[in-house]
Protein backbone atom coordinates (compact mmCIF):
# COMPACT_ATOMS: atom_id res chain seq x y z
CA UNK A 1 0.00 0.00 0.00
CA UNK A 2 1.26 3.65 -0.48
CA UNK A 3 -0.52 6.29 0.26
CA UNK A 4 -1.29 9.93 -1.82
CA UNK A 5 0.28 12.95 0.05
CA UNK A 6 -1.30 15.33 -2.51
CA UNK A 7 -3.32 14.71 -5.83
CA UNK A 8 -2.19 17.72 -8.60
CA UNK A 9 -5.54 20.48 -9.92
CA UNK A 10 -7.12 19.41 -12.97
CA UNK A 11 -5.34 16.29 -12.95
CA UNK A 12 -6.65 12.73 -13.89
CA UNK A 13 -6.56 11.35 -9.81
CA UNK A 14 -8.26 14.63 -9.15
CA UNK A 15 -11.34 13.60 -11.64
CA UNK A 16 -10.99 10.05 -9.99
CA UNK A 17 -11.93 11.27 -6.76
CA UNK A 18 -8.33 10.50 -5.35
CA UNK A 19 -7.67 12.21 -2.36
CA UNK A 20 -4.64 12.86 -0.38
CA UNK A 21 -4.32 10.48 2.29
CA UNK A 22 -6.04 7.65 0.01
CA UNK A 23 -4.17 4.57 -0.02
CA UNK A 24 -3.16 3.19 -3.27
CA UNK A 25 -3.58 -0.65 -2.97
CA UNK A 26 -3.00 -2.47 -6.27
CA UNK A 27 -2.75 -2.33 -9.93
CA UNK A 28 -4.21 -5.11 -11.98
CA UNK A 29 -4.44 -7.53 -8.77
CA UNK A 30 -0.79 -6.89 -7.95
CA UNK A 31 -0.26 -5.20 -4.43
CA UNK A 32 1.70 -1.96 -4.45
CA UNK A 33 4.72 -1.76 -2.26
CA UNK A 34 6.66 1.62 -3.32
CA UNK A 35 6.97 4.24 -5.83
CA UNK A 36 8.76 1.36 -8.21
CA UNK A 37 5.88 -0.61 -8.15
CA UNK A 38 3.46 2.94 -8.66
CA UNK A 39 5.74 3.94 -11.82
CA UNK A 40 6.22 0.12 -13.37
CA UNK A 41 2.98 -1.27 -13.01
CA UNK A 42 1.02 2.00 -14.31
CA UNK A 43 3.18 2.41 -17.32
CA UNK A 44 0.79 1.06 -19.40
CA UNK A 45 -2.20 3.32 -20.44
CA UNK A 46 -5.32 1.19 -19.27
CA UNK A 47 -5.33 -0.55 -16.16
CA UNK A 48 -7.38 -1.89 -12.98
CA UNK A 49 -6.71 0.52 -9.55
CA UNK A 50 -8.03 -0.92 -6.32
CA UNK A 51 -7.81 1.93 -3.48
CA UNK A 52 -8.80 2.47 -0.40
CA UNK A 53 -10.52 6.21 -0.42
CA UNK A 54 -9.32 8.14 3.38
CA UNK A 55 -13.46 7.29 5.08
CA UNK A 56 -12.70 3.49 4.75
CA UNK A 57 -14.55 3.25 1.35
CA UNK A 58 -12.88 0.70 -1.40
CA UNK A 59 -13.29 1.71 -4.88
CA UNK A 60 -11.83 -0.46 -8.05
CA UNK A 61 -11.18 2.04 -11.46
CA UNK A 62 -10.91 1.26 -14.15
CA UNK A 63 -8.49 3.14 -15.88
CA UNK A 64 -7.77 4.49 -19.32
CA UNK A 65 -5.86 7.67 -20.07
CA UNK A 66 -4.37 9.64 -23.18
CA UNK A 67 -0.85 8.36 -24.05
CA UNK A 68 1.44 8.70 -21.29
CA UNK A 69 -1.01 11.46 -19.31
CA UNK A 70 0.46 11.03 -15.36
CA UNK A 71 -2.30 10.33 -13.09
CA UNK A 72 -1.18 13.42 -10.79
CA UNK A 73 -0.49 12.08 -7.41
CA UNK A 74 2.45 12.54 -4.96
CA UNK A 75 3.28 9.34 -2.86
CA UNK A 76 4.70 9.08 0.31
CA UNK A 77 8.16 8.61 0.62
CA UNK A 78 9.34 4.85 0.79
CA UNK A 79 10.45 3.51 3.87
CA UNK A 80 14.53 3.55 3.28
CA UNK A 81 16.08 0.30 3.30
CA UNK A 82 18.24 -0.02 6.62
CA UNK A 83 22.14 -1.12 5.82
CA UNK A 84 23.01 -4.84 6.81
CA UNK A 85 27.09 -3.68 7.11
CA UNK A 86 29.43 -1.95 9.79
CA UNK A 87 32.24 -0.80 7.29
CA UNK A 88 34.57 0.93 9.69
CA UNK A 89 34.96 3.76 7.60
CA UNK A 90 30.88 4.64 7.82
CA UNK A 91 30.24 8.11 7.73
CA UNK A 92 27.24 7.63 10.17
CA UNK A 93 29.91 6.04 13.12
CA UNK A 94 31.96 9.39 12.23
CA UNK A 95 28.88 11.84 13.49
CA UNK A 96 29.34 13.29 16.41
CA UNK A 97 26.48 13.22 18.81
CA UNK A 98 23.63 15.52 18.86
CA UNK A 99 22.94 15.75 15.30
CA UNK A 100 19.17 15.50 14.60
CA UNK A 101 18.03 11.77 14.22
CA UNK A 102 17.98 11.06 10.15
CA UNK A 103 21.28 11.81 9.87
CA UNK A 104 22.49 8.56 11.76
CA UNK A 105 20.18 6.69 9.59
CA UNK A 106 22.67 4.01 7.62
CA UNK A 107 20.58 3.64 4.33
CA UNK A 108 21.09 1.59 1.42
CA UNK A 109 18.66 0.92 -0.66
CA UNK A 110 18.64 -0.32 -4.43
CA UNK A 111 15.83 1.53 -5.29
CA UNK A 112 16.88 5.23 -4.48
CA UNK A 113 20.49 3.84 -6.27
CA UNK A 114 18.19 3.40 -9.68
CA UNK A 115 16.27 6.62 -9.12
CA UNK A 116 18.91 9.17 -7.90
CA UNK A 117 22.34 7.15 -8.06
CA UNK A 118 22.96 6.94 -4.01
CA UNK A 119 25.59 4.01 -4.17
CA UNK A 120 24.44 0.67 -2.52
CA UNK A 121 25.93 -2.73 -1.60
CA UNK A 122 23.21 -5.12 -2.44
CA UNK A 123 24.11 -6.62 0.44
CA UNK A 124 20.46 -6.59 2.00
CA UNK A 125 19.12 -7.73 -1.11
CA UNK A 126 16.04 -10.26 -0.33
CA UNK A 127 14.70 -12.86 -3.01
CA UNK A 128 11.61 -10.53 -3.62
CA UNK A 129 14.45 -7.56 -4.70
CA UNK A 130 16.62 -9.54 -6.41
CA UNK A 131 13.08 -10.43 -8.59
CA UNK A 132 11.75 -7.12 -8.74
CA UNK A 133 15.42 -5.66 -9.94
CA UNK A 134 15.00 -8.42 -12.84
CA UNK A 135 11.57 -7.85 -13.80
CA UNK A 136 11.48 -3.64 -13.76
CA UNK A 137 14.60 -3.95 -15.27
CA UNK A 138 16.61 -1.43 -12.74
CA UNK A 139 19.24 -0.13 -14.69
CA UNK A 140 21.96 1.07 -14.35
CA UNK A 141 22.06 0.61 -10.76
CA UNK A 142 25.16 2.24 -8.62
CA UNK A 143 26.87 -0.21 -6.78
CA UNK A 144 29.54 0.06 -4.11
CA UNK A 145 31.77 -3.00 -4.91
CA UNK A 146 35.18 -1.55 -2.74
CA UNK A 147 36.57 -5.10 -3.44
CA UNK A 148 35.59 -8.48 -5.26
CA UNK A 149 37.45 -10.68 -3.56
CA UNK A 150 34.77 -11.69 -1.26
CA UNK A 151 36.52 -12.38 2.09
CA UNK A 152 38.33 -8.61 1.93
CA UNK A 153 34.61 -7.01 0.89
CA UNK A 154 33.25 -9.10 3.58
CA UNK A 155 35.79 -7.58 6.01
CA UNK A 156 35.92 -4.16 4.77
CA UNK A 157 31.21 -4.07 5.19
CA UNK A 158 32.13 -5.66 8.55
CA UNK A 159 29.84 -8.02 7.32
CA UNK A 160 30.34 -11.99 7.30
CA UNK A 161 27.15 -12.53 5.62
CA UNK A 162 27.42 -10.58 2.67
CA UNK A 163 27.21 -12.58 -0.68
CA UNK A 164 29.53 -12.38 -3.35
CA UNK A 165 29.08 -9.09 -4.94
CA UNK A 166 30.52 -10.81 -8.37
CA UNK A 167 28.08 -13.52 -8.72
CA UNK A 168 25.12 -10.89 -7.89
CA UNK A 169 26.42 -8.43 -10.54
CA UNK A 170 26.44 -11.16 -13.08
CA UNK A 171 23.27 -12.42 -12.51
CA UNK A 172 21.66 -9.11 -13.10
CA UNK A 173 23.84 -8.14 -16.13
CA UNK A 174 22.64 -11.31 -17.43
CA UNK A 175 18.85 -9.72 -17.54
CA UNK A 176 20.67 -6.90 -19.42
CA UNK A 177 21.05 -4.65 -16.06
CA UNK A 178 24.29 -1.94 -16.09
CA UNK A 179 26.50 -1.01 -13.53
CA UNK A 180 28.13 2.17 -11.98
CA UNK A 181 30.52 0.99 -9.14
CA UNK A 182 33.02 2.30 -6.44
CA UNK A 183 35.42 1.62 -4.55
CA UNK A 184 35.99 3.18 -1.54
CA UNK A 185 39.78 2.68 -0.89
CA UNK A 186 40.52 1.86 2.92
CA UNK A 187 45.01 1.35 2.63
CA UNK A 188 46.53 -1.49 3.46
CA UNK A 189 43.00 -3.17 2.65
CA UNK A 190 41.59 -2.74 -0.69
CA UNK A 191 44.38 -0.89 -2.65
CA UNK A 192 47.41 -2.43 -4.29
CA UNK A 193 47.22 -5.76 -5.62
CA UNK A 194 43.39 -6.48 -4.22
CA UNK A 195 42.31 -3.37 -6.35
CA UNK A 196 44.09 -4.51 -8.98
CA UNK A 197 42.10 -7.85 -8.71
CA UNK A 198 39.04 -5.42 -8.13
CA UNK A 199 39.15 -4.05 -11.75
CA UNK A 200 40.14 -6.55 -13.35
CA UNK A 201 37.16 -8.49 -12.48
CA UNK A 202 35.03 -5.58 -13.17
CA UNK A 203 36.38 -5.47 -16.45
CA UNK A 204 35.73 -8.88 -17.16
CA UNK A 205 32.41 -8.19 -17.08
CA UNK A 206 32.46 -6.22 -20.29
CA UNK A 207 29.58 -3.49 -21.16
CA UNK A 208 27.87 -4.26 -17.95
CA UNK A 209 30.14 -2.37 -15.53
CA UNK A 210 29.59 1.41 -17.11
CA UNK A 211 32.73 2.68 -15.43
CA UNK A 212 34.09 2.53 -11.67
CA UNK A 213 35.48 4.79 -9.60
CA UNK A 214 38.14 4.78 -7.20
CA UNK A 215 37.52 6.97 -3.72
CA UNK A 216 39.80 7.61 -1.13
CA UNK A 217 38.06 6.84 2.35
CA UNK A 218 37.44 9.82 4.65
CA UNK A 219 37.25 9.80 8.16
CA UNK A 220 35.99 12.82 10.42
CA UNK A 221 37.29 13.42 14.00
CA UNK A 222 34.83 10.72 15.25
CA UNK A 223 35.62 8.08 13.39
CA UNK A 224 36.87 4.64 14.34
CA UNK A 225 40.79 5.67 13.94
CA UNK A 226 41.77 2.59 16.10
CA UNK A 227 40.48 0.27 12.86
CA UNK A 228 41.02 2.37 9.43
CA UNK A 229 43.26 5.42 8.55
CA UNK A 230 43.67 7.78 5.71
CA UNK A 231 45.76 6.78 2.37
CA UNK A 232 49.16 8.69 2.60
CA UNK A 233 50.42 10.40 -0.72
CA UNK A 234 52.62 7.28 -1.79
CA UNK A 235 49.56 5.26 -1.50
CA UNK A 236 47.04 7.54 -3.07
CA UNK A 237 49.72 8.15 -5.91
CA UNK A 238 50.16 4.11 -6.62
CA UNK A 239 46.28 4.34 -6.73
CA UNK A 240 45.95 6.91 -9.37
CA UNK A 241 48.72 5.23 -11.17
CA UNK A 242 46.47 1.79 -11.13
CA UNK A 243 43.90 3.63 -12.20
CA UNK A 244 45.40 5.29 -15.16
CA UNK A 245 47.18 2.30 -16.31
CA UNK A 246 43.39 1.13 -16.58
CA UNK A 247 42.21 4.05 -18.10
CA UNK A 248 44.08 3.89 -20.91
CA UNK A 249 43.96 0.23 -21.31
CA UNK A 250 39.91 1.00 -21.60
CA UNK A 251 40.49 3.81 -24.09
CA UNK A 252 42.55 1.82 -26.13
CA UNK A 253 40.45 -1.45 -25.98
CA UNK A 254 36.64 0.07 -25.84
CA UNK A 255 37.08 4.10 -26.71
CA UNK A 256 36.17 4.88 -23.25
CA UNK A 257 37.89 5.39 -20.05
CA UNK A 258 36.26 3.37 -17.74
CA UNK A 259 38.32 4.04 -14.56
CA UNK A 260 38.47 7.31 -12.68
CA UNK A 261 40.11 8.25 -9.73
CA UNK A 262 37.96 10.81 -7.28
CA UNK A 263 39.12 14.27 -7.73
CA UNK A 264 39.92 13.86 -3.97
CA UNK A 265 42.69 11.00 -4.79
CA UNK A 266 44.23 13.28 -6.69
CA UNK A 267 44.26 16.29 -4.61
CA UNK A 268 45.48 13.68 -1.80
CA UNK A 269 48.10 12.53 -4.19
CA UNK A 270 49.31 15.95 -4.89
CA UNK A 271 48.73 15.40 -8.88
CA UNK A 272 46.75 17.37 -11.17
CA UNK A 273 43.43 16.44 -12.05
CA UNK A 274 42.80 15.19 -15.76
CA UNK A 275 41.81 17.18 -18.34
CA UNK A 276 37.76 17.17 -18.66
CA UNK A 277 37.90 15.30 -22.00
CA UNK A 278 39.04 12.44 -19.45
CA UNK A 279 35.69 12.13 -17.79
CA UNK A 280 33.11 11.44 -20.75
CA UNK A 281 29.77 12.60 -19.68
CA UNK A 282 30.72 12.93 -16.25
CA UNK A 283 28.80 9.95 -14.96
CA UNK A 284 29.78 9.91 -11.73
CA UNK A 285 30.17 14.01 -10.90
CA UNK A 286 28.10 13.46 -7.83
CA UNK A 287 30.66 11.31 -6.51
CA UNK A 288 33.47 13.95 -6.29
CA UNK A 289 34.61 12.41 -9.81
CA UNK A 290 35.87 15.19 -12.27
CA UNK A 291 33.81 17.65 -10.00
CA UNK A 292 36.40 20.52 -10.88
CA UNK A 293 36.35 20.01 -14.36
CA UNK A 294 32.65 19.66 -14.43
CA UNK A 295 32.54 23.21 -12.90
CA UNK A 296 34.97 24.91 -15.51
CA UNK A 297 32.50 23.65 -17.85
CA UNK A 298 29.97 25.25 -16.16
CA UNK A 299 31.07 27.84 -15.92
CA UNK A 300 32.16 28.58 -19.67
CA UNK A 301 28.63 27.63 -20.47
CA UNK A 302 27.07 30.19 -18.39
CA UNK A 303 28.97 32.81 -19.79
CA UNK A 304 26.81 35.13 -20.62
CA UNK A 305 24.80 35.21 -17.09
CA UNK A 306 28.02 35.48 -14.95
CA UNK A 307 28.32 38.45 -16.79
CA UNK A 308 25.31 39.89 -14.90
CA UNK A 309 27.84 40.13 -11.78
CA UNK A 310 30.10 42.55 -13.46
CA UNK A 311 32.02 44.77 -11.04
CA UNK A 312 30.61 43.03 -8.04
CA UNK A 313 32.69 41.50 -5.02
CA UNK A 314 31.53 37.96 -4.27
CA UNK A 315 33.20 35.83 -1.65
CA UNK A 316 33.33 32.04 -2.45
CA UNK A 317 32.39 29.79 0.60
CA UNK A 318 33.75 26.52 0.98
CA UNK A 319 35.29 23.31 2.10
CA UNK A 320 39.24 22.95 2.78
CA UNK A 321 39.40 20.23 0.08
CA UNK A 322 37.92 22.42 -2.75
CA UNK A 323 39.79 25.70 -1.44
CA UNK A 324 42.43 23.47 -2.60
CA UNK A 325 41.27 23.55 -6.41
CA UNK A 326 38.97 26.25 -6.47
CA UNK A 327 41.89 28.60 -8.06
CA UNK A 328 40.95 26.78 -11.05
CA UNK A 329 37.67 27.77 -11.14
CA UNK A 330 38.05 30.95 -10.12
CA UNK A 331 40.68 32.33 -12.98
CA UNK A 332 37.86 31.22 -15.29
CA UNK A 333 35.22 32.79 -13.45
CA UNK A 334 36.83 35.89 -12.70
CA UNK A 335 37.42 36.11 -17.27
CA UNK A 336 33.64 34.93 -17.26
CA UNK A 337 32.13 37.47 -14.83
CA UNK A 338 34.33 40.84 -15.04
CA UNK A 339 33.63 40.69 -10.79
CA UNK A 340 35.89 40.23 -7.88
CA UNK A 341 35.85 36.80 -6.38
CA UNK A 342 37.23 35.77 -2.66
CA UNK A 343 38.09 32.34 -1.95
CA UNK A 344 37.00 32.08 1.68
CA UNK A 345 38.32 28.60 2.99
CA UNK A 346 36.22 27.11 5.87
CA UNK A 347 38.02 24.26 8.34
CA UNK A 348 34.75 22.03 9.40
CA UNK A 349 34.21 23.13 13.07
CA UNK A 350 31.48 20.13 13.15
CA UNK A 351 33.63 17.44 12.58
CA UNK A 352 37.06 18.71 12.95
CA UNK A 353 40.11 19.58 10.23
CA UNK A 354 39.77 15.99 8.72
CA UNK A 355 36.72 16.68 7.19
CA UNK A 356 37.32 18.75 3.85
CA UNK A 357 34.14 18.97 1.97
CA UNK A 358 31.97 21.61 1.57
CA UNK A 359 28.68 19.71 1.58
CA UNK A 360 29.85 19.05 5.36
CA UNK A 361 30.35 22.48 6.40
CA UNK A 362 27.87 23.25 9.26
CA UNK A 363 26.18 26.82 9.37
CA UNK A 364 28.14 27.64 12.55
CA UNK A 365 31.51 27.70 9.64
CA UNK A 366 29.55 30.10 7.54
CA UNK A 367 28.10 32.50 10.13
CA UNK A 368 31.62 32.85 11.92
CA UNK A 369 33.53 33.56 8.47
CA UNK A 370 30.42 35.97 7.02
CA UNK A 371 29.44 37.92 10.48
CA UNK A 372 31.79 40.90 9.88
CA UNK A 373 31.64 40.90 6.26
CA UNK A 374 29.13 43.66 5.09
CA UNK A 375 32.56 44.64 2.23
CA UNK A 376 30.94 41.51 -0.03
CA UNK A 377 28.25 42.18 -2.59
CA UNK A 378 27.72 38.44 -1.58
CA UNK A 379 28.63 35.23 -0.60
CA UNK A 380 28.32 31.83 -2.29
CA UNK A 381 27.81 28.91 -0.23
CA UNK A 382 27.97 25.62 -1.69
CA UNK A 383 24.21 24.46 -2.54
CA UNK A 384 24.86 20.82 -1.27
CA UNK A 385 25.68 22.32 2.55
CA UNK A 386 22.09 22.06 3.33
CA UNK A 387 19.29 19.63 2.90
CA UNK A 388 15.65 19.98 0.76
CA UNK A 389 14.46 21.50 4.10
CA UNK A 390 17.30 24.11 3.71
CA UNK A 391 18.76 22.96 7.33
CA UNK A 392 22.83 22.68 7.41
CA UNK A 393 24.35 19.76 9.21
CA UNK A 394 24.27 21.53 12.44
CA UNK A 395 20.20 22.56 11.96
CA UNK A 396 20.56 25.90 11.63
CA UNK A 397 18.80 27.28 8.48
CA UNK A 398 19.96 29.22 5.70
CA UNK A 399 17.24 31.82 6.62
CA UNK A 400 18.83 32.26 10.07
CA UNK A 401 22.37 32.45 8.82
CA UNK A 402 20.81 35.01 6.14
CA UNK A 403 19.31 37.06 8.76
CA UNK A 404 22.20 37.18 10.89
CA UNK A 405 25.29 38.10 8.69
CA UNK A 406 25.52 41.22 6.73
CA UNK A 407 26.07 40.26 3.36
CA UNK A 408 23.39 38.58 0.57
CA UNK A 409 23.92 34.87 0.95
CA UNK A 410 22.80 32.27 -1.93
CA UNK A 411 23.24 28.50 -2.55
CA UNK A 412 25.15 27.63 -5.69
CA UNK A 413 26.36 24.90 -7.17
CA UNK A 414 27.55 25.93 -10.57
CA UNK A 415 28.34 29.58 -10.17
CA UNK A 416 25.62 30.14 -12.89
CA UNK A 417 22.74 28.48 -10.78
CA UNK A 418 23.43 31.80 -8.54
CA UNK A 419 23.60 34.52 -11.19
CA UNK A 420 20.86 36.45 -12.47
CA UNK A 421 19.19 35.99 -15.44
CA UNK A 422 20.59 38.10 -18.12
CA UNK A 423 17.48 40.71 -19.45
CA UNK A 424 15.25 39.59 -22.56
CA UNK A 425 16.83 41.92 -25.43
S1 LIG B 1 27.59 0.38 3.57
FE1 LIG B 1 29.11 0.84 5.13
S2 LIG B 1 29.52 3.02 4.82
FE2 LIG B 1 27.61 2.59 3.79
S3 LIG B 1 26.01 3.06 5.31
FE3 LIG B 1 26.49 0.87 5.46
S4 LIG B 1 28.01 0.75 7.08
FE4 LIG B 1 27.97 2.86 6.41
Amino acid sequence: MIKVTAVEHGSIAEELGILPGTELLSVNGRELEDFLDWEFLTADDEFLLHVRQPDGEEIEYDIGRPLHEPLGVSLEPPRIRRCANRCDFCFVDGLPEGLRDVLYIRDDDYRLSFRYGNFATLTNLKPWDVQRIIEYRLSPLYVSVHATDPVIRRWLLRNPAAPDVLAQLREFAGHGIQFHTQVVMSPGVNDGAVLEQTLTDLWGMGDSVLNVSVVPVGLTEFSKHDRCREPTVAECRAAVATVERWSERALTERGKHWAYGADELYLRAALPLPPASAYEGFEQVENGVGSVRWLQQQVLEGADQLRQWQGKRIGVCTGTSMGMLMPELLAPLRQASGAEFELIVLENTLFGPTVTTAGLLPGQAFLEALRTRDDLDLALLPGEAVNDDGLFLDDMSIAELAASVPVQVLLSKTFVDAAPEPAAA
